[in-house]
């Protein structure tokens, strides 16, 4: 080989199991941006690493001209072979995320208006009370880069408080990223941004026109964009000069990617700070006890927002007993709740009615012989929606008519709705409120952000009487007027095979509750409850947040899950069960002699949803001490235990689904 190439392995954005390596020209250095000849394509890859000259070198291709973009970092190339390694997913598809399915050889003609200002720390500063001024030092010390929980309750002003910090990263020249669940990225969120900075931050999610993906993409991997907030998948974009990084809403669900690349934002977020040695902000008022135990290992730091900003106050939430209640069938608003609704509306206020279920009744049963009506490729019960007369399948889309008569024993008509969805409680509120302007927030009426914008102004410019919906309606929103919220059903997530369930559940209703009363008006919460006596309905109705923290944490620690174990979920899927169950009993068979002391491997066992889509369903658990590593044996037993040509196995590295 000559001194004017070298040899270098290149990263393409594909799932490949292996790099390949190309001949460059000697000028180019590993990070840049490169145009590689590939099959018959060409298609645009990083340089990853130098690599000494291949026994045959004839049939290697040389690459093509680099891009003129800035070459991405060695921390930004650790980050992702680091990641790549952790969840066990090709480097190369995360790359394709952090490529944003743009085309990098066609820079954007910028326009004025998206990059016309970057954002000004001195903008807009507010006033600060002083326990804001006292947690936005203590975020700012530079010494100590151990991750930073920012606790305080709903309202308390934590987006004042770290807008300081990134204000002061803003002062240095460098870039913060601040990663949000995507569904909190509304219009007053950003308004809040665009106030405080002087100009709208640069966004990243699935939503942005192909136009703005390009410019915003340029803009960051350029440095020409200064505060970017993202969904998750912004966690993997080149950043010219990345200074710091905050995880608002650090609990949320959201954060883990269930596809593959499976992938947690969250914990991926600390890993990419620790690579790069910046800073990095958890934020919550109901952190995650994954967050809560870290920091009481002290591997995090933690500061609290005690006071809600402005005098506002938490609401007072009460219990209502509904074994008590004896609600005749196909109702489902009890009489305190009726009541409170009505006072509600007498003082001019609003209400909201929380309930986690979508359509108009989640079960649809036979009343001559319990025949349910099941999907027919899933382990699922239709639900039914009135809105479009239909019976649909929640996991894989399949719809149908109600039957006129009974599929099992042919009695006509003979198909009840069972239970409530929010659909069933609109229809009750109707009925019971006629003069209120009643309005459903979900997801699958709300298509587009837009829509979902209209409504939240509408509930903000008090057009709206009483809001019902489903989770969506728990996130972000800032309701001046709002002064009551009902959960139809609190039990719904205590209980089932999920080990977060009962956190998830507390997090769910501590946000729903902290919807109502966020300005001068005091709110109040009411939960429907068949299990009062419960510790999380306890925890929820004395505000008792530790001691919600510690009775779970004691459940977690007997039950050897997670924060105090890891889990690793191995699924086989095929559309054949001798197959499938034939593969998992294999790779099952291949582990088991090679697990430490310290590991357990649960299965092969039915997933909870057995069948989806027309495809079997089987699940291996795998439960390791924290400090274990498994990816290695994970890696060998993929390649090493054959299987099937339709099966699929798709790995999930600290599973939170559990279907
Ligand atoms: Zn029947
Ligand atoms: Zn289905």
């Amino acid at each position: 080989m000559d001194a004017s190439h070298f040899y270098g392995q290149i990263l393409l954005p594909l799932p490949l199991k292996e790099n390949f390596v190309w001949r460059a020209p000697a000028e180019l250095s590993v990070g840049q941006w490169v145009q590689a000849p590939f099959g018959k394509k060409v298609l645009t890859g990083l340089i990853l690493a130098r690599v000494a000259p291949p026994a045959v070198t004839d049939k290697i291709k040389t690459i093509l001209a680099p891009l003129p973009l800035p070459p991405v970092s060695g921390k930004m190339l650790e980050f992702l072979l680091w990641a790549a390694r952790y969840s066990l997913s090709p480097a190369g598809a995360l790359l394709k995320i952090a490529m944003g399915g743009i085309d990098l050889t066609k820079p954007p003609k910028v326009s004025a208006e998206t990059l016309s200002a970057t954002a000004d720390p001195e903008a807009n500063q507010p006033v600060l009370s002083s326990p804001q001024k006292d947690a936005a030092e203590q975020l700012l010390l530079a010494d100590d880069l151990r991750p930073l929980l920012l606790f305080g309750v709903t309202g308390s002003g934590k987006t004042e408080v770290y807008c300081e910090a990134i204000a002061a990263k803003l002062r240095q020249g460098q870039q913060v990223l601040v990663l949000m669940p995507e569904i909190a990225l509304t219009t007053a969120m950003l308004a809040r941004f665009t106030a405080r900075f002087g100009t709208e931050p640069t966004l990243w999610h699935s939503g942005l026109t192909p136009k703005r993906r390009r410019e915003h993409w340029f803009a960051i991997a350029t440095g020409k964009a200064g505060l970017i907030i993202g969904a998750r998948s912004a966690l993997f974009l080149p950043y010219a000069d990345l200074g710091m990084l905050i995880v608002d809403e650090e609990h949320e669900a959201a954060y883990k990617q269930e596809e593959p690349p499976i992938y947690h934002a969250r914990d991926l977020a600390v890993a990419r700070a620790h690579i790069e040695k910046i800073p990095i902000l958890l934020v919550s008022a109901t952190p995650s006890l994954e967050t809560i135990v870290n920091v009481r290992q002290k591997k995090y730091r933690r500061v609290d927002l005690p006071e809600r900003f402005g005098g506002a106050q938490l609401p007072k939430v009460q219990l209502i007993d509904m074994r008590a209640e004896k609600l005749p069938p196909r109702q489902f608003l009890s009489a305190p709740l009726r009541q409170a609704i009505s006072e509600t509306f007498q003082a001019g206020e609003q209400a909201a009615l929380f309930l986690n279920r979508r359509g108009y009744a989640p079960l649809t049963l036979c009343r001559t012989c319990g025949y349910r009506l099941q999907c027919p490729s899933c382990s699922a019960w239709l639900v039914e929606h009135k809105r479009h007369g239909r019976l649909q399948c929640h996991h894989c889309g399949y719809q149908t008519e109600l039957p006129r008569q009974c599929t099992a024993c042919k009695t006509p008509e003979s198909f009840a709705a069972c239970g409530p969805g929010v659909e069933r409680v609109a229809e009750e509120a109707a009925l019971l409120f006629p003069q209120a302007r009643v309005a459903l927030m979900v997801s699958d009426l709300l298509p587009t952000a837009q829509a979902a914008a209209e409504l939240m102004d509408r509930m903000q410019a008090q057009a709206i009487d009483l809001l019902i919906g489903t989770q969506i309606m728990a996130k972000g929103h800032h309701f001046p007027n709002l002064t009551l919220v009902g959960v139809i059903d609190a039990d719904l997530g205590l209980g089932g095979g999920d080990p977060r369930a009962a956190e998830r559940c507390y997090q769910l209703l501590q946000q729903v509750a902290g919807r109502a009363g966020r300005a001068e008006r005091a709110g109040r919460a009411l939960l429907q409850t068949y299990q009062p006596e419960h510790p999380i309905m306890q925890a929820l109705k004395n505000g008792d947040h530790t001691g919600f923290i510690n009775a779970e944490l004691r459940e977690r620690e007997i039950w050897q899950l997670p924060p105090y174990k890891k889990l690793v979920a191995v699924l086989f899927e095929n559309s054949d069960l001798k197959q499938v169950e034939q593969d998992a009993v294999l790779f099952a068979d291949w582990l088991r002699p090679r697990l430490l002391a310290s590991m357990r491997l649960l299965g092969p066992a039915p997933a909870m949803m057995a069948l989806l889509r027309g495809r079997h369903r089987l699940r291996l658990l795998l439960v390791t001490a924290r400090k274990d590593s498994v990816q290695n044996l994970l890696q060998e037993a993929l390649l090493v235990c054959k299987h099937h040509h339709g099966t699929k196995i798709k790995i999930d590295v600290d599973p939170y689904s559990f279907f």
